[in-house]
């Protein structure tokens, strides 16, 4: 059986180009505003990114639709999605200042 898996968005890596928005066969992901929760503990160039797209990134709207498939890791331009193994309380979009 094929483990179940979701995307992860790197904050401090995306820039809201929204490539994984166009290619996602399950529309897993949006274009949004980052909540203020989630832009806790980036590091400085998450910031400055962050502030300088007005805080547009990708948002998880269907995490648990995600097939695994793979294509939004291989797209993204800024290679901030990869896929995690999906946790038991559907949080799949914390904000990522360790990675
Ligand atoms: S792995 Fe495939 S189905 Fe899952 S979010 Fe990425 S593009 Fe969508």
């Amino acid at each position: 059986m094929k483990p179940r898996v979701a995307p992860r968005i790197n904050r401090n890596r995306c820039e809201g180009k929204g490539d994984c928005v166009a290619v996602c066969p399950q529309q897993v992901f949006e274009l949004g505003v980052l909540p203020v929760a989630q832009r806790q503990g980036l590091k400085i160039g998450g910031l400055l990114k962050g502030y300088a797209h007005g805080w547009r990134q990708a948002l998880l709207v269907r995490a648990e639709a995600c097939s695994g498939c793979g294509l939004c890791v291989g797209v993204c331009p800024e290679r901030a999605i990869s896929l995690q193994p999906q946790r038991h309380n559907g949080s799949h979009d914390a904000p990522t200042a360790a990675d």
